[in-house]
């Protein structure tokens, strides 16, 4: 089977079967399974720069650079020392250190939108306490959330649209009572008459409206600014809190992520992927004001036993400090602009019905030729366009995330002559899809 494919993942097949063992599925994330394309997953022993090593030693450009954190590469020269020194001093008290107030000072003192700022260990965690916060600032309890974004396993979050008039959610997943998705209304997004319907009829008992100001988790769903400010003015009007989770964005797309992007000021903001430089790391900031609801000052309950671990926070500094480095973003957002452009063009001159929508260094290749804004406007059947396009890209030794509702991301790792170089396996491998 495995050189069948082409591609042989001997031992990562081998792996696989081991793992499959020990873990549902063989992972310890559902998507790492290869589901959503061909073959066993190909297991990774290691990354430098742009390039990771599978353990059939094939090596391959990366963009999928770990879903998004590792915006410097892999294997960050400046990072690794700084995760040594921490890793020699101990790796965790469960108290109070200087590393912390480090990392903290460096984004409260380069973010406009932040006053204060609490540590967690994930994504997930960052939104689940700002929903909390939310909820807690606010005395209300049902949340909007958009058709297309995703915030993390939350419970409440885990909810597309069901069917109805104010279209109350269906969870997505066993497990998740529907008391719990009732709390949550789902819109589509870009459809500012619901939202103002929906506000209108419920906004008294809604606390916060959630979105993935830049939604990159299910294609990427490049939003009009005005979208954006419209929920901006909507939310104050029917006093409703907003909530930016710019767990991929932050960061990634200018240090001060969407919300300096649009300038758009949301009231709370979520992190993740990026901040922790590589190791497990979420945050969620607010006003001080809002933030004072956050025990031990107010009644807002939230604690972490690793949180602020101060390995996790050397690594965040030693990451987030080069990314104030001048020119940094201009630079990788250029980068990453030409090697779209390369491909776009490629494409259009081919008569290709694929576009790669970006922003910053985030890419996505979208099997349509229309610009796709909302969920529904992904055409199932074109992943198995993507399912083709990846199998051909891991021969010609290209690394995407094994979905094509992922988006790929741009490294400072990668140079020129590796997106060169992508862009030519790109053209093969789009011309076996297309052939
Ligand atoms: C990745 C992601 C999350 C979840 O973060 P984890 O660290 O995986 O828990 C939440 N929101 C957005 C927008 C994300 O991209």
């Amino acid at each position: 089977m495995e050189t069948l494919l082409g591609h042989d993942r001997t031992i990562s097949s081998a792996l696989f079967e081991e793992a499959k063992k020990i873990f549902p599925g063989g992972v310890n994330s559902p998507v790492r399974a290869f589901k959503s394309v061909l073959g066993p997953p190909i297991f990774i022993k290691k990354g430098d720069g742009c390039h990771i090593w599978d353990e059939d030693d094939h090596q391959y450009i990366d963009f999928c650079c770990s879903w998004g954190p590792l915006i410097l590469g892999h294997n960050n020269a400046h990072i690794r020392e700084s995760i040594y020194a921490a890793v020699a001093e101990g790796t965790s008290f469960g108290a109070p250190t200087r590393l912390e107030i480090e990392l903290g000072r460096l984004i409260v003192d380069n973010h406009r939108y932040i006053e204060k700022l609490r540590f967690v260990s994930s994504g997930t965690e960052a939104v689940m306490s700002a929903l909390r916060l939310a909820r807690g600032a606010t005395g209300k309890s049902k949340v909007i959330k958009f058709e297309g974004c995703y915030h993390g396993h939350v419970d409440s979050l885990l909810v597309k649209a069901g069917s109805g008039l104010v279209t109350f959610g269906e969870s997505t997943s066993a497990g998740i009572p529907e008391a719990f998705a009732k709390e949550t209304i789902v819109l589509p997004l870009n459809d500012r008459e619901k939202l103002e319907e929906t506000l209108e009829q419920e906004g008294h008992n809604i606390a916060c409206i959630i979105v993935e100001p830049i939604p990159a988790n299910n294609g990427l769903l490049l939003q009009d600014p005005s979208f954006l400010e419209c929920l901006r003015i909507k939310a104050y009007k029917h006093n409703v809190l907003l909530i930016f989770d710019e767990v991929i964005s932050g960061f990634r797309v200018g240090f001060e992520g969407a919300a300096g992007y649009y300038g758009i000021k949301p009231d709370i903001l979520t992190f993740g992927k990026i901040i922790g430089g590589g190791m497990p790391v979420g945050a969620y900031g607010a006003s001080a004001e809002l933030m004072g609801h956050i025990a031990p000052d107010g009644p807002v309950y939230q604690a972490g036993t690793l949180s602020g671990n101060p390995v996790a926070m050397a690594a965040g500094y030693a990451a987030l400090k080069q990314l104030l480095a001048p020119g940094f973003y201009e630079t990788l957002n250029a980068k990453t602009a030409g090697f779209v452009k390369a491909l776009q063009d490629f494409a259009d001159a081919k008569g290709y019905p694929v576009s790669f929508p970006s922003v910053g260094s985030i890419f996505w290749v979208a099997f349509a030729r229309e610009r796709i804004i909302a969920a529904e406007q992904i055409d199932p059947a074109s992943m198995n366009h993507f399912k083709i396009m990846h199998l051909e890209l891991l021969k010609r030794g290209i690394y995407m995330g094994p979905s094509g509702y992922e988006v790929g991301f741009v490294s400072s790792a990668h140079i020129d002559a590796d997106l060169a170089q992508a862009v030519e396996a790109f053209k093969e491998a789009l011309d076996i899809v297309f052939s």
